[in-house]
């Protein structure tokens, strides 16, 4: 856990209210400013800055990130339709909380390229 980390505090569930999702690995919590009728945050339990900040450790985090949007994009009924997952990484990436979290958006059609 870090220090002021807002999303650190969510997982240790010292902050917001219950998640969506939570095992021993990953925590899943709906975005407080969502941008589509579903937004949800899946997120490391471990700190992890950004994605670029991952390393060869974190390969089967990584991997379970994936598949647990998937898994929770079916508990959302969001799959039918499709989704999009997101991960912000950096400035120009356009990540304001420096805890690695991926995007589930749905219940909308996405538009394509992002802004
Ligand atoms: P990013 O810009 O990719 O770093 O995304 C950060 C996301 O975290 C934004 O969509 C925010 O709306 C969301 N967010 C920030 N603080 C909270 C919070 N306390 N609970 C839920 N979502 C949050």
């Amino acid at each position: 856990m870090s220090a002021n980390c807002i999303f650190c505090k969510i997982a240790a569930g010292k902050f917001g209210g219950p998640p969506v999702y939570q095992d021993e690995d990953v925590t899943a919590f709906r975005d407080i400013n969502p941008q589509a009728p579903r937004h949800l945050l899946l997120i490391p339990n471990k700190h992890i800055a950004s994605v670029s900040e991952a390393s060869a450790d974190d390969q089967a985090l990584l991997g379970k990130l994936m598949l647990t949007a998937a898994q929770i994009a079916k508990q959302e009924g969001i799959d039918d339709n499709g989704y999009r997952l997101v991960i912000n990484s950096g400035a120009h990436g356009g990540q304001t909380v420096f805890h690695l979290h991926v995007h589930i958006l749905g219940g909308r059609k996405m538009t394509w390229p992002p802004g």
